[in-house]
């Protein structure tokens, strides 16, 4: 536990929520979740549920309508055939990758995962006694470098851990690299667990693939994914894991050991949200695509490099020409500008020289952010 630090993240929101207890207000592009609210029908069929007496435990896997759901959609998002039974729903993609992983990890395991990355992997894999190999993201284009990856395997590997679209970078890893990837871990025998949180949040005709699509490759990834960014229900607390029989069924314990089950209302309000048409997403990305194209308007006037992200709400702009580290950087646009955005650090040493904005927040706001924040970077290059 000493080891284990705080995120990050959660650092920039102590320092908001000072500036605001004092009346101050701040253009808030650090928060990495979605601004619009859970759709109504959504809230609509989970406020049912629970006038209909749902405020008992269910099974811990979840409930049956919700993984046959959730079994038809990722049929259609990523091309994948699971059974129910290889279906749990989990207290968000948080809890279902924290169990995944104390569940396949062993002490000494090592887990490949490319940095920057979000937050608490390192944690979660170094309660299991196993260790973080972190693998730099190319920096021209925010790719994988295979090469490195290959050379990094070793007899002590178990598992790649790779998240499309990523967060911080906004970066879709292509069918191309997920190929090889899978490539390495048959050859390897390595096991996958593929974080696609954000996989219907891309941009510009990109799509990302589930790897678990990839031939011969369901039998060793596990998938990880949530309603937290898809629907706007982060704070709902639901997502889930597939994987194959032989894996789920293990992870199923520790689940089971651990929370008992998943909220029971809040699992109809998912199930809603599956299987009604998916309008509110496409409307949803339509509306992050607006703000991104305003959010990198500004950026361009900046000069600050940057790369299109193709997916996610996050750009993630290389800040190094003002020899400030990230959270120095960080720490003056909120003084001065008044414009929360995270320390690239935060996602791991490859981060720094970096920091990450959201574009998740409301146009207007982004706007007013963003006209002060260029007014600081203009203010520290004179
Ligand atoms: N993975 C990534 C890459 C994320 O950005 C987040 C949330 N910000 C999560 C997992 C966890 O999401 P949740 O537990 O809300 O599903």
């Amino acid at each position: 536990m000493e080891e284990l630090k705080p995120s990050g993240i959660r650092k920039v929101f102590d320092k908001v929520g000072q500036l605001k207890s004092k009346g101050i207000e701040v253009s808030n592009f650090s928060i990495g979740r979605s601004f619009f609210d859970t759709p109504s029908m959504i809230k609509e069929e989970t406020k049912k549920a629970l006038d209909k007496g749902m405020v008992h435990y269910t099974g811990s896997v979840g409930i049956m309508e919700l993984r046959n759901a959730i079994v038809q959609r990722i049929l259609i998002d990523k091309g994948v055939e699971y059974k129910p039974e290889e279906i749990i729903v989990t207290i968000g993609g948080s809890e279902g990758m924290f169990v995944a992983l104390q569940t396949l990890l062993c002490p000494g395991d090592e887990v490949i995962i490319p940095e920057p990355m979000y937050v608490y992997y390192k944690g979660w894999i170094s309660f299991a006694g196993a260790k973080c190999i972190s693998l730099p993201l190319k920096e021209e284009d925010f790719s994988l470098n295979l090469e490195e990856l290959e050379k990094k395997i070793n007899s002590s590997t178990k598992m790649i851990l790779i998240n499309s679209p990523h967060n911080p970078t906004g970066s879709v890893i292509s069918r191309q690299n997920l190929e090889r990837i899978a490539n390495l871990a048959k050859k390897y025998d390595l096991l996958i667990l593929s974080d696609e949180i954000y996989q219907r949040i891309t941009y510009d005709d990109c799509q990302a693939f589930s790897i678990a699509s990839f031939p011969q490759m369901k039998e060793r990834t596990v998938v990880s994914d949530s309603f937290s960014k898809t629907y706007a229900m982060d704070g709902w607390r639901i997502g889930y894991l597939a994987a194959p029989q032989e894996i789920i069924s293990q992870i199923a314990k520790l689940h089971q050991h651990t929370i008992s089950c998943p909220n029971t209302f809040v699992q109809v309000g998912a199930t809603a949200a599956l299987n009604q048409d998916q309008e509110c997403v496409e409307s949803m990305v339509l509306e992050f695509t607006r703000r991104r194209e305003l959010m990198m308007g500004y950026l361009k006037r900046m000069k600050l490099p940057f790369i299109v992200p193709k997916g996610a709400f996050y750009f993630f702009p290389l800040i190094r020409e003002f020899n400030l580290s990230s959270e120095e950087l960080a720490d003056y646009l909120l003084k001065e500008a008044k414009v929360a955005v995270v320390p690239g650090n935060a996602f791991g040493k490859a981060g720094e020289g970096y920091i990450r904005l959201s574009f998740s927040p409301p146009y207007e706001e982004i706007r007013t952010g963003m006209e002060r924040m260029e007014k600081a970077i203009q203010k520290l290059r004179e």
